[in-house]
């Protein structure tokens, strides 16, 4: 099988009605129609077999994680998605992978809108990259910078999900009742509707993909000020909360990772008007602490402890 046909079982699996796209998959650059008045949203996240998903994963969920990974970003960007690049690195031509992982990127493409466009097709360990292009209205994304002392914090869904999945995939947990977890851990269910509505709203904002913690880090260090976390106000899913102790499951939601849920500041004086725009959106939200003076990210229990999170986010080369 040839590259060229590789590619064109993706292109007929991945179709898409999207008007703005001028020229797609066939060319040597696709040609897009950025609307006026909007600013780009550009991102990229590669998934390594064994690293960023176990090596049982089936193709189907491969190919929606590695968009979901990626709408995720713009999610948290406040950006519409648009348009999607793949590179493929494979290490056969297998027509059977190339079909499902296809078919898999393409029902979460469709349920966003995302045409694919283009992208690049190599052979060797297998290893996805997909730039995902997004659409804000200038000025209006939500970075990492803007919180500021006195905003509340909030996480959308649940946390430790996909890291308990992860653990019962890998043999650490056994048990039943495992499916709900390990569907969190395999196909996340980017927060595009919820970082959208919160446009305008929240303070700052970043998706977790590192752990809670880790990533909270983030938006202190970029915005100058330190979050503090109530430990007992971490939404839990029943799933979760039935299968491990008190103590894994803390571990799990601070600093497990693979969540792919928003995390936010929104000052107090915009709480009322937050409330109202996620009303109409399948997006649940909890205030899980606040954002003081200071630096660095703390997690207190409801004796006033400070627990403490050695374990940082999932972190390449450390
Ligand atoms: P070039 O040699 O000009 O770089 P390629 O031969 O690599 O182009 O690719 C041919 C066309 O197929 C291009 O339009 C490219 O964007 C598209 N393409 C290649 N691989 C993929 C892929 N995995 N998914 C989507 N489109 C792809
Ligand atoms: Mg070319």
């Amino acid at each position: 099988m040839s590259e060229f046909s590789l590619i064109d079982i993706i292109r007929r699996r991945c179709t898409s009605s999207r008007s703005d796209v001028v020229l797609g998959i066939g060319d040597d650059a696709a040609l897009v129609e950025v609307p006026p008045g909007c600013e780009l949203a550009v991102c990229t996240d590669t998934l390594v077999a064994g690293i960023h998903f176990p090596l049982g994963t089936t193709a189907f969920d491969i190919g929606w994680k590695s968009l979901a990974v990626n709408l995720s970003d713009l999610a948290a960007m406040g950006a519409t998605p648009a348009w999607a690049v793949l590179a493929l690195t494979l290490p056969t031509d297998d027509v059977q992978f190339v079909a499902g992982f296809a078919d898999g990127f393409a029902a979460l493409a469709r349920m966003h809108k995302v045409a694919l466009i283009g992208g690049d097709t190599t052979q060797g360990p297998l290893c996805i990259s997909v730039t995902v292009h997004g659409l804000v209205p200038r000025g209006q994304a939500m970075r990492r910078d803007g919180a500021r002392p006195g905003d509340l914090v909030f996480v959308s869904g649940t946390l430790g999900d996909a890291a308990a999945g992860l653990q019962y995939v890998s043999g650490h947990l056994r048990g039943q009742d495992s499916d709900l977890l390990k569907q969190r851990l395999n196909r996340p269910e980017p927060r595009v509707a919820g970082g959208l509505a919160l446009r305008g709203l929240a303070s700052a904002c970043i998706d977790i993909s590192d752990g809670l913690v880790a990533d909270l880090g983030h938006v202190a260090k970029a915005s100058g000020v330190a979050i503090e976390i109530d430990r007992w106000k971490l939404p839990t899913s029943f799933a979760l909360q039935s299968c491990c102790t008190s103590a894994l499951r803390t571990q799990l939601q601070l600093s497990g990772g693979d969540d792919y849920e928003l995390a936010f500041t929104v000052p107090a004086e915009k709480i009322d008007a937050m409330n109202d725009a996620l009303a109409g959106v399948d997006c649940a939200i909890t205030c899980i602490g606040r954002v003081v003076e200071g630096e660095g990210v703390r997690v207190v229990d409801s004796d006033g402890n400070e627990i403490s999170t050695l374990h940082g986010g999932w972190e390449h080369f450390s």
